[in-house]
C-alpha cells in the first residue's frame, strides 16, 4: 500500500456541515463586524486570503471567530450527515488495513458527536481538533511526530486549497475532493496528488 495512515479534513470533506456553517457565519457577522456571505459561488472560487478579504475578516479576529463558530455548531452536530458514500469508503479502507484519522479546525468534541451520530467513530484511531483556523500545517506535523510516521506514509484528504497547501508544507501528499467548499478548478490549480469527484474514486485508487 502506498500510505499507512489516511488523514481527513472534517467540514466539507467527511461531513456536510457547509449549509449550517453558512447560516452560523451570517448570524455572527454583525457581532464580528464582517460582511455576510451572499454569493456562495464566489467563496468556492476564492483562496483563503481572498476569502478573508471579501468578508472583511482580520487575522486577529480569527481565533475568536473560530471559537464562536465551533460553539454554535455544537447544537447542530448530531443532525449532520456524512456525505453519501463516505461511510462505505471509511469501512473499506479500514478493512484494507489503512489507519484513519481526522485533523480539523473544528473541535474534537463536535467531530466525535457527529461521528457517533453516523456510527462512524470506530474507523478513526485519532481525532485532532486544533484551535487556529490557519494551524493545519502545524497540526499535521504534530501527528507525524505522534505516530512516528514519515510524510510519504501519510495522505491528507481535504476540500480546500488550504488543505493542499498545509499538507504539502508538512511533506504529506494531498487528495482534493470536489464536493466541499472549493471548486474543481481552484483545487486542480494547486496540483494535489489526486482530484476526487466521488468518494468511491478513493477506493479505486487506494484499494490494494
Ligand atoms: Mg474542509
Amino acid at each position: 500500500m502506498r500510505y499507512s495512515l489516511i488523514l481527513w479534513d472534517f467540514d466539507g470533506t467527511l461531513a456536510d456541515t457547509l449549509p449550517g456553517l453558512l447560516q452560523i457565519f451570517n448570524d455572527l457577522a454583525p457581532e464580528f463586524g464582517l460582511r455576510p456571505i451572499v454569493d456562495v459561488q464566489a467563496i468556492r472560487d476564492a483562496s483563503p486570503v481572498q476569502w478573508l478579504r471579501q468578508q472583511g475578516i482580520s487575522l486577529w479576529k480569527l481565533p475568536a471567530l473560530r471559537n464562536a463558530i465551533v460553539h454554535r455548531q455544537e447544537g447542530q452536530m448530531a443532525e449532520i450527515r456524512l456525505f453519501p458514500g463516505i461511510g462505505d469508503v471509511l469501512e473499506r479502507l479500514n478493512a484494507c488495513g489503512y489507519r484513519l484519522g481526522i485533523v480539523s479546525s473544528n473541535s474534537e468534541n463536535n467531530i466525535r458527536t457527529c461521528l457517533q451520530a453516523n456510527s462512524a467513530e470506530q474507523w478513526f484511531e485519532l481525532v485532532v481538533g486544533y484551535s487556529h483556523l490557519l494551524g493545519k500545517q502545524r497540526a499535521l506535523r504534530q501527528v507525524l511526530r505522534r505516530t512516528k510516521l514519515k510524510g510519504h506514509e501519510v495522505l491528507y484528504v481535504g476540500d480546500e486549497q488550504r488543505d493542499i497547501t498545509a499538507a504539502r508544507r508538512a511533506g504529506i501528499d494531498a487528495a482534493a475532493v470536489t464536493w466541499g467548499i472549493n471548486t474543481h478548478t481552484l483545487l486542480a490549480h494547486h496540483s494535489p496528488s489526486r482530484m476526487v469527484d466521488r468518494p468511491d474514486q478513493l477506493l479505486d485508487w487506494l484499494e490494494p
